[in-house]
């Protein structure tokens, strides 16, 4: 039986969700990859504890994480089931619709019926009776945003989240989503975009929405799904995300190009006495509009070492400034 450590509350930040009474680990532990049926149960399991062991309270999800789609969210449940059970209040889960999930034309994008009924569907997988954070996982360009948000609102108000988010959504979406949720009571707590050192159109516009409408920032793939490591240094590694059939990073994405930065951050890295994952991370944490970074990890030193990096989030101007050259 899993006994979570004494320590874990003793090193890692915790940081406000926008204006809002949340709080979430620096470093939250996202299950999109690593966590499916056909991933190993007992390595997972060790990476989840560890997690928990080392003040990560905040888990990410979606309706169609696995592979198989669903299956991340059943493990999960077992695993909740079995050993995190006593600590189900010091967690915030969170879980996502608005990919496709089941065929016809109610199991994908935004529509209210899709979002309710895969967020049952969602619940029973995870054995919960609610999560803390429920995501419209992208804007779908065929429904009124109004629709969206209301089914947003009304699983909150049905006790079915604590919590509305929105993922994908563009600096004006994110103004007209943030204005329906205010309105209809359900503030919107959290914008979960894509951002690294190598993906950086939030800064264009969303970083100040999300300011000034007081909502929180959780960046997704902030090691460019393993780009912003040293592990493509020498070739595509066996095991690797680009080496997995089912692995959304493509082989072809790992260009000389992409290398040639790699090894220069990885320089700067070195010279703060830090991974070059860690400095991917402590990078996005410097900005305060970023309440968590959303890593991946396949084992538990790759988590360990990402979670290292909360030792030193302090960068000089010199270095931010040969950052900003390479990246160019
Ligand atoms: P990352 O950019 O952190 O990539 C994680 C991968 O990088 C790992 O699986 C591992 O790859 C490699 N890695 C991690 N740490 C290290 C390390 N220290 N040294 C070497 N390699 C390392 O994040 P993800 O792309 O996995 O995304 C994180 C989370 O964000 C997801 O789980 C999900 O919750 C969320 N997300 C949300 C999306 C959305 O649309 N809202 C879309 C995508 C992600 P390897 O397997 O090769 O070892």
């Amino acid at each position: 039986m899993y006994k979570a450590s004494e320590n874990r509350y003793d090193d890692m930040p915790y940081r406000r969700c926008g204006q809002s009474g949340l709080l979430l680990p620096a470093i939250s532990l996202g299950l999109w990859h690593n966590f499916g049926h056909v991933d190993v149960y007992n390595e997972f399991r060790k990476i989840i504890f560890h997690a928990f062991d080392r003040g990560i309270t905040h888990f990410d999800l979606a309706n169609n994480y696995g592979p198989p789609p669903g299956s991340a969210e059943e493990n999960f449940g077992k695993i909740l089931k079995e050993d995190l059970k006593l600590y189900r209040d010091e967690m915030i889960i969170s879980t996502k619709a608005g990919y496709k999930m089941w065929s016809g034309p109610y199991g994908d994008w935004g529509s209210r019926k899709y979002l309710v009924s895969s967020l049952d569907q969602s619940l029973k997988r995870m054995g919960l009776d609610y999560v803390d954070i429920f995501y419209s996982h992208r804007p779908d360009p065929n429904t009124p945003i109004e629709e969206t948000m209301m089914a947003l609102d009304q699983v909150v108000r049905q006790g079915k989240a604590l919590y509305a988010g929105i993922s994908n959504y563009s600096a004006d979406q994110t103004r007209e989503a943030s204005r329906i949720l205010r309105e209809l009571g359900t503030p919107c707590l959290i914008h979960q975009p894509k951002y690294s050192m190598f993906e950086r159109w939030v800064e264009n516009g969303l970083l100040d929405v999300l300011e000034e409408d007081g909502i929180g920032g959780i960046a997704f793939s902030p090691l460019a799904q393993g780009m912003l490591t040293n592990k493509y240094l020498k070739g595509i590694p066996e095991g690797s995300r680009a080496a997995k059939s089912h692995g959304f990073l493509q082989k072809e994405q790992i260009t000389e190009k992409v290398i040639d930065k790699v090894k220069a951050l990885n320089e700067i890295a070195e010279k703060r006495g830090q991974s070059l994952a860690q400095m991917a991370i402590a990078w996005l944490l410097k900005d305060k509009r970023i309440t968590s970074v959303l890593v991946g990890a396949s084992s538990v030193n790759q988590l360990d070492q990402n979670i290292n990096s909360v030792a030193n989030l302090h960068f000089e101007a010199m270095e931010l400034e040969a950052i900003q050259k390479i990246l160019k």
